[in-house]
């Protein structure tokens, strides 16, 4: 892919932005600091959202969802992380790591199954990659599953920072079923239900952003399921994994573009009321080339994103787009929120206004989906050929 394709939005998609804005001023602005304060997952939001279509945009409509492309869900992301990255990750979540794995991979009975309840909000779904010796060495995890006699899968070992793991009804689930020397290539998938006997929730784990998204760790002893709930085939769960990591990437990033927008408009509405010296802040000049540089490379990430999504729907080469557009978004999102504080000053640290939030969430998102540095990895390997 040479040169940089024009992205325009379309009608539906300038309707679908401004729709997002209203929902989140509306359902999701009046609960953003309680669900951060209370750390408790959102239950009766996350099932608006779901009523709302939200839950199931890119599911196609035959299952009940929205059908949209990815510069849609780009879009709502970007709508609703400026008002909550927390109501954006249970969105990011439910459609991009447990429906659309589903979709791609699933059978027609595994389709039929879950996605009607998940883009309902009827049930929620969680994403079990990490584990506690395996984050960025996805390809290390140890949690094994071995074939019974009986043809069904016992399943031993945990997984570490699943989101939604504490509400989650249902987990894409990655576990090894060859030898560790595999590696990748020994890696399989399974839909896991709550039910499963000898599945249970660890515990929950409290971070310091996207709080109340229920991060959990999730605990298989002896847990049994049945061989139908195998995701693809044997061998396919490294594939599957990354294919909905490379996705997720740009979801991250469109997370970052809504909390970094949320701080630089704070910014600037901040400038032009406060008083100092008897200038309001906004006719200093390092306010305003600091203002004039936060808006810029937001621009530089929104073009990066919408580019690889873009690329996504046309249904071209995009990983190298993503994991551009992931780490420069989320790095310039913590940039921008730091910032932002620093142009507030003292009530910029403090629990009065939301920036200390938007700050601890934009962190979340370099760590993420795989971290800056591993964004770096994939693009060094990308541009060097090796
Ligand atoms: C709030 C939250 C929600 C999460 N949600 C989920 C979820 O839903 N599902 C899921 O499966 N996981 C989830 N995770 C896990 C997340 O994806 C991992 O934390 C992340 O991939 C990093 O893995 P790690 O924590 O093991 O860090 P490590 O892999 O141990 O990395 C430690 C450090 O080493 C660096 N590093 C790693 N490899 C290299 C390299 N090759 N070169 C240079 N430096 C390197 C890393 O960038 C990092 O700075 C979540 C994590 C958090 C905090």
């Amino acid at each position: 892919m040479t040169g940089l394709p024009a992205i325009g939005f379309s009608p539906e998609h300038e309707d679908l932005r401004s729709w997002a804005r209203d929902f989140a001023k509306r359902e999701i602005a009046p609960v953003a600091d309680t669900i951060d304060r209370t750390d408790e997952y959102p239950r009766d939001l996350a099932k608006r959202m779901g009523d709302y279509g939200l839950l199931g945009l890119g599911t196609p409509k035959e299952y009940g969802g929205l059908g949209l492309d990815l510069i849609s869900s780009v879009v709502v992301a970007e709508e609703i992380a400026k008002v909550s990255l927390s109501a954006a990750l249970i969105i990011g979540v439910q459609n991009g790591l447990v429906a659309y794995p589903i979709c791609e991979f699933g059978t027609q009975e595994q389709k039929e199954k879950y996605l009607p309840r998940l883009v309902k909000g009827e049930i929620f779904g969680s994403y079990g990659l990490t584990e506690p010796g395996a984050g960025s060495d996805a390809a290390n995890i140890q949690t094994k599953a071995e074939r019974t006699s009986s043809g069904s899968y016992k399943i031993n070992g945990s997984k570490l920072w699943i989101s939604q793991g504490l509400v989650a009804d249902v987990v894409v689930l990655f576990t090894r079923t060859g030898s560790v020397a595999d590696g990748a290539a020994g890696m399989t998938a399974f839909v896991v239900d709550k039910g499963a006997p000898g599945f249970k929730v660890g515990g929950k784990l409290e971070v310091i952003g996207i709080r109340g998204t229920g991060t959990a760790e999730l605990v298989f002893n002896e847990c049994t399921v049945p061989a139908t709930n195998m995701l693809g085939s044997q061998g396919d769960g490294f594939l599957i994994a990354m294919a909905v990591l490379n996705q997720g990437r740009i979801g991250a990033a469109a997370g970052a573009l809504g909390v970094a927008s949320a701080a630089l408009e704070a910014s600037i509405s901040y400038s032009k009321k406060r008083v100092l010296f008897d200038r309001p802040l906004e006719k200093f000049e390092w306010i305003r080339f600091l203002m004039a540089d936060m808006a810029t490379r937001l621009e530089a990430s929104r073009l990066l994103t919408y580019r690889a999504a873009y690329l996504r729907d046309k249904g071209e080469e995009f990983v190298k787009e993503a994991s551009m557009a992931k780490v420069f978004s989320t790095e310039t999102a913590v940039w921008v929120c730091e910032r932002a504080i620093q142009i507030h000053g003292g009530i910029g640290l403090s629990k009065l206004l939301p920036l200390e939030r938007y700050l601890r969430d934009a962190k979340i998102l370099d760590i993420v989906e795989g971290t800056s540095e591993v964004q770096r990895w994939i693009l060094s390997r990308e541009i060097l050929q090796d």
